[in-house]
């Protein structure tokens, strides 16, 4: 685990075209952009151990465009197998875990029919290990997942999605799910500005430091994302070694502006990219190419609100971000949200989740937990 490169030298994104979960569209499209980028070979050895890093999030099927499609999983998981790699698929969703929370979850996204017919793993580790990470800007160590250490590469498989805390969730984002369970809602409660979030998931992405990520763009989601949001077309599957530049060319694809989204934003402060397209050398199919998209950004924002001043933010954050509002109607009382909840602001009173909007720090990970998409964000 080392730092990846700086803006300073041109990163590679691969985009090939691919408009629908057939496995014969998805492994071509697959094989064709990891051929962009020079082949797997440049990526695994024969022997390798590879844990394949997917979205679960909470377990959601896959037309619901929450996680990873299975489709993406199994060719990936083929391309590995055929480069003589041993392969361990999984996530750490988030809220409390459990080994039977884990395996429905993997079940309900269709992660586990993947595997079948393959040689790979799922993994069910719930533990995690200290990992000191002394050049990192706002973190030093982290807990992250116990199989990082225990294999020889790792690839990440984001989805492209909009998301309510840090306005996207993609290459980067997805490194969230490397800190095990419960412990993610500490980094929520000790860092509720967006900005700071976004800088601690940039030195947890560079420590992680994955070989290779690999965006299921095929149908992403817009607006209340990362799962209140409404599935969308893509039509992209995107590589890069680099995963604040594959952040960029998926958000230019789908028309969302870098200084809207924090994790973005930050990582071009940090000369992580440069932000612009003309730093970033861009191979498979040209983006003038792709239809006119446009994802509804997911905004956290009240209507008419300003952008606040970052000091002043967590004083003003009750009055001028929206806040998450559960539906009497949809609402059935499961406790999902409460027990994810970093502040424990949340109570269920007649089979209804309650929030103590005054403790509340709008980091919606009821919302993005609820498995009823009972909460709305008002
Ligand atoms: S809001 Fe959602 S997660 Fe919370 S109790 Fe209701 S159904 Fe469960
Ligand atoms: S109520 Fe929801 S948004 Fe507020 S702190 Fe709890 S989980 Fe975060």
């Amino acid at each position: 685990m080392s730092d990846p490169g700086s803006a300073n030298h041109k990163p590679v994104v691969s985009i090939v075209k691919c408009d629908n979960y057939e496995s014969i569209s998805v492994s071509k499209a697959i094989r064709s952009s990891i051929d962009g980028l020079g082949g797997i070979l440049q990526f695994v050895k024969p022997g390798n151990r590879v844990f394949v890093k997917i979205n679960l999030l909470m377990g959601s099927k896959p037309e619901e465009a929450v996680t990873t499609h299975p489709a993406v999983i199994k060719a990936v998981i083929e391309i590995l197998e055929e480069a003589g790699c041993k392969v361990i698929v999984g996530d750490s969703p988030g809220g409390p875990a459990s080994k039977g929370r884990l395996e429905r979850a993997y079940k309900k996204s269709g992660v586990t029919q993947a595997l079948e017919g393959t040689n790979a793993e799922l993994y069910m580790g719930l533990g995690g290990i200290r990992t000191p990470y002394p050049n990192g800007k706002l973190i030093k160590s982290f807990e992250i997942l116990d199989i990082v250490p225990k294999v020889d590469k790792i690839i990440t498989l984001p989805k492209l999605k909009t998301h309510m805390l840090t306005g996207f969730t993609g290459a980067t984002k997805i490194c969230y799910g490397f800190v095990p369970g419960m412990a993610k809602a500490t980094y929520h409660s000790t860092l509720p500005d967006p900005d700071d979030f976004s800088d601690m998931l940039l030195d947890l992405t560079q420590l992680i430091n994955p070989t290779l990520a690999i965006m299921d763009g095929v149908v992403g989601m817009e607006g209340k994302g990362p799962s209140g949001g409404e599935p969308k077309k893509a039509g992209a599957i995107i590589a890069s070694t680099s995963a604040p530049a594959l952040d960029i060319i998926a958000t230019n694809l789908v028309g969302l502006d870098p200084k809207d989204l924090p994790i973005l934003r930050n990582a071009i402060s940090r000369k992580l990219v440069s932000g612009k397209l003309s730093d970033i050398e861009i191979v498979g199919d040209k983006l003038d190419t792709f239809p006119f998209i446009k994802f509804e950004p997911a905004v956290r924002k009240k209507k008419g609100g300003m952008r606040i001043p970052r000091p002043l933010r967590r004083f003003l954050v009750k009055r001028y971000m929206n806040k998450p509002v559960p539906s009497k109607n949809k609402c059935i009382g499961c406790g999902d949200c409460m027990r994810a909840c970093p502040r424990e602001c949340i109570q269920i009173i007649d089979k209804l989740a309650v929030m103590d909007y005054e403790k509340c720090i709008r980091c919606f990970c009821c919302h993005e937990l609820c498995p009823e998409r009972a909460i709305d964000i008002k």
